[in-house]
């Protein structure tokens, strides 16, 4: 089956600095790295990496055709990201000495997606193929109602949270990912808990505490394995991305969800994002 993901790509654009800087100051980097990122393209990465046939929906400006090459690279099929008249999606990160960091994030040509490009890619797909999405692009929910009236599993992390876009995804979904924070706030918003959420499979990630699960027999809690963390970003995409492509796979929720806990655990490790996501067997043969 393939998993289509309407997703966000971002350059991350890193720069080691002495300090975060203040209001009017000008700061010279010290070093400066450009890595793949963006909450879409780390899902479909991981997806791809976890052995899933994965075709990305998305949009890059001219400036960005680099990261749609880096995707087809790690085995993302690119033909339905769109180039547009904007520049691409971008995260300007410093990152001071004691590992401190300040981010601007610009969504600009992921927020340009047009919903012929999705319409496009969505008549390719095949009833039984599943579609992802997140809250760093344009037109989520509606992608998602087409790809649920096309028969396809709806998946959707809730991330970065957005009250107006959860509440019109949420009755279209086979399965939600929340970290903590966002399952707080999806409470404050709808005041349900995620054991009363209309919704199959709801997966509310706890850091280093791992995940609990609820689905159809109660709720069931995966610890997080030991590691020593050195960069946390990155690590729900991973996750998330494995769970869907376990999923793709035929593979029973529980042995998904295990299954992305070490790929999530791995990526904590490691510094960087889309490009340093272990693959399928570099989860299976980790010891923790
Ligand atoms: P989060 O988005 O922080 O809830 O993390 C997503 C997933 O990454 C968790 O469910 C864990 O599987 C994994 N994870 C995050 N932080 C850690 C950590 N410090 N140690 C081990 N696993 C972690």
């Amino acid at each position: 089956m393939t998993i289509w993901n309407l997703g966000s790509i971002n350059a991350d654009l890193v720069y080691d600095v002495p300090h975060l800087p203040g209001p009017g100051e000008t700061l010279a980097a010290s070093g400066m790295s450009r890595g793949l990122g963006g909450k879409g393209a780390n899902m479909s990465v991981a997806a791809a990496r976890a052995g899933g046939r994965v075709a990305h929906v998305g949009a890059v400006g001219a400036d960005g055709q680099w990261m749609v090459q880096r995707l087809l690279e790690y085995g993302v099929d690119t033909r339905f990201i769109g180039e547009v008249d904007a520049v691409s999606g971008h995260a300007i990160i410093a990152v001071d000495t004691s590992g401190e960091n300040l981010i601007i994030i610009h969504g600009g040509a992921n927020r340009a997606i047009s919903m012929d490009l999705v319409g496009r890619a969505l008549a390719q797909a095949e009833a039984g193929d599943l579609f992802v999405t997140q809250n760093e692009t344009n037109a989520q929910a509606e992608a998602a109602r087409m790809a649920r009236d096309l028969g396809l599993r709806v998946a959707y992390a809730a991330a970065p949270f957005d009250r107006d876009e959860v509440q019109a995804v949420l009755p279209l979904l086979d399965l939600l990912v929340l970290n903590e924070v966002e399952a707080q706030q999806l409470e404050a918003a709808t005041g349900l808990a995620p054991d009363a959420l209309p919704v199959a499979d709801v997966i509310v990630t706890l850091g280093a505490r791992g995940c609990r699960w609820y689905g159809a027999e109660g709720a069931r809690d995966f610890p997080a394995f030991k590691v020593t963390p050195v960069d946390t970003t990155g690590a729900g995409d991973t996750f998330t991305g494995y769970v869907i492509a376990g999923i793709d796979r035929g593979l029973p929720m529980p042995q998904a969800i295990a299954q992305a806990m070490r790929a999530a655990a791995i990526m904590v490790t490691r510094h960087g994002t889309a490009d340093v996501i272990p693959d399928l067997k570099d989860v299976q043969e980790a010891q923790f």
